[in-house]
């Protein structure tokens, strides 16, 4: 049995509430959090939504940043009108699984949702049948026998796109608020910088002048409903037609989304037209980017194959 509180105070109250109580899972649309509550994976015994929580659904913007709360739903994003001209957030946004799930998931629960891997997202029985991995507690990974942690992915479609516009999460716990850069809010072995008494409140994407360009690219067993098995994001700020600067981040690479760090400097002064001429470059740089993670349906090597065709169509699409 599990006990819920459905909160709809302010953030404030809140972590006093997470602070005092132990052993408790924050939960928004749950999409995420329930089936694995359902395969017997979540530990927590009590639930604290913040569905209703009118400062999660907060829109902020000034000349500096454009703040998006955490607890907006999917489907609310391609209605935002600051939005516009962030194209590849609203891509990513509208390639997130089904309708009724980009109206029930929020923001923040695809930025925090857990990684994933074929040896972890089973049912009990299935788990019974193999020793426990890292993830679970256990002392071993199946995904790479001589892996020293969790290596499962992390497959979020809004997190590549957010980090290649270099944005930041704003976390509040008891002791106040923090700013963490989406980059580092990821840990290693699949564990994420929030502690459990921490509600994420918003999303800050940086606003800088000049034309920015953005595309995102993902490849999916059935493009209508299923989690991306590479993305890729890219987002360029673009002068006339040369390139003055460039972010391209993969998503679904492994425990958290990879930064092309070589891209800025193969790129940056090039024209969109001699972006073709570079593109063997480009791609030799990235692919070792592309875990050589395997499921149930693609093997590694196919997935360094999409990696290659995800990044050339991303990048033809800022001409
Ligand atoms: C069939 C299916 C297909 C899916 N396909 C995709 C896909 O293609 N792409 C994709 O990106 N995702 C996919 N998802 C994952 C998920 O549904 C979405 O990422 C969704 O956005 C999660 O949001 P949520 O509000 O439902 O998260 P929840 O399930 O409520 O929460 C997810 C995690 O975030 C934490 N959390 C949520 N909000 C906060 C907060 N404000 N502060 C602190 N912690 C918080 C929760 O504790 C939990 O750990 C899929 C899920 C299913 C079931
Ligand atoms: S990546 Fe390894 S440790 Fe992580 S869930 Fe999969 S098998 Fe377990």
């Amino acid at each position: 049995l599990v006990n819920v509180i459905n909160f709809k105070g302010s953030v404030k109250d809140a972590v006093q509430i997470l602070a005092e109580k132990q052993d408790m899972k924050i939960i928004a649309g749950g999409t995420d959090l329930l089936p694995q509550m359902n395969r017997g994976l979540v530990r927590e015994t009590a639930i604290f939504c913040v569905e209703d929580m009118p400062e999660l659904k907060q829109i902020k913007k000034d000349d500096k940043c454009l703040v998006l709360g955490a607890g907006l739903k999917l489907a609310e994003l391609y209605n935002i009108q600051e939005l516009k001209n962030h194209t590849s957030v609203l891509q990513a946004a509208r390639s997130v699984a089904t309708p009724q799930i980009r109206n029930q998931g929020t923001l923040g629960g695809n930025l925090l949702q857990e990684n994933r891997c074929m040896y972890y997202n089973q049912s009990i029985s299935w788990r019974r049948s193999i020793k426990k991995c890292f993830k679970l507690g256990g002392d071993r990974c199946y995904q790479y026998k001589n892996s020293p942690e969790c290596v499962a992915l992390f497959q979020s479609d809004l997190s590549p796109v957010l980090m290649s516009f270099g944005a930041q999460v704003i976390l509040e716990g008891p002791g106040g608020r923090r700013e963490v850069n989406l980059e580092k809010l990821y840990l290693s072995g699949g564990k994420k910088d929030v502690h459990p008494d921490e509600i994420l409140v918003g999303i800050k994407i940086p606003l800088s002048s000049g034309v920015y360009k953005s595309a995102y690219t993902r490849e999916a067993l059935r493009g209508s409903f299923d989690f991306p098995v590479v993305s890729c994001a890219v987002s360029a700020k673009i002068q006339g037609n040369i390139i003055e600067d460039i972010n391209i981040v993969f998503g679904s690479a492994g425990p958290f989304p990879k930064v092309v760090k070589e891209a800025k400097d193969m790129i940056t002064g090039k024209t969109l037209e001699q972006l073709e001429e570079i593109m063997p470059q480009i791609k030799k740089a990235s692919r070792k980017y592309i875990a050589p993670f395997s499921d149930t349906h693609y093997d590694s090597f196919s997935r360094r194959i999409f990696a290659d065709e995800l990044l050339q169509s991303a990048l033809l699409k800022l001409k």
